[in-house]
């Protein structure tokens, strides 16, 4: 059950990987991994460029890691040029982290959805879209505490 948990979810992070927020590594502010939609899949098909739209750093992902295909899912770092995420904040032992808005949208609108259940509301839509994400993250205990932190990262 674990594991067919951890399953999904990686499958949904492969789908979500695309147009990556990242902190830049020359000023530390808000950068974008730019997939033009694609995910890690078609990263030999398209052109994957880091670019900061503060400083001007900008830097393509080499031809020769394509092919190697040294893309990493499932960590706080993009999958491409592997630089730490700008949407994290930490929760207790945990990290919460997201690729980008809609990654940081799919979480609030499933844990906003067992929240819903709690009370009575949508019981087996919400059963369904909720196994998808990490036990820890739709702990009935942390809800309420996770989506405080999601505001928190949409106004970062
Ligand atoms: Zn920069």
């Amino acid at each position: 059950m674990e594991s067919r948990t951890k399953h999904t979810y990686r499958t949904l992070l492969s789908e979500l990987a695309k147009d990556v927020l990242v902190e830049c590594p020359n000023c530390a502010r808000q950068a974008l991994v730019n997939t033009n939609g694609e995910t890690v899949y078609r990263a030999d098909k398209i052109k994957v460029r880091v670019v900061c739209g503060h400083c001007g750093y900008n830097k393509d992902l080499e031809r020769i890691w394509v092919r190697n295909k040294q893309f990493i899912l499932g960590e706080a770092i993009d999958p491409f040029f592997h630089l730490p995420l700008w949407l994290k904040i930490e929760l207790g032992d945990h990290l919460l982290w997201a690729y980008n808005y809609e990654h940081l949208r799919f979480i609030e609108e499933h844990i906003a959805a067992k929240l819903r259940e709690r009370n009575g509301f949508e019981h087996h839509k919400s059963r369904s879209i909720g196994a998808r994400l990490p036990r820890w993250m739709t702990a009935a205990k942390r809800r309420e505490e996770m989506l405080r932190a999601i505001e928190k990262l949409k106004a970062k």
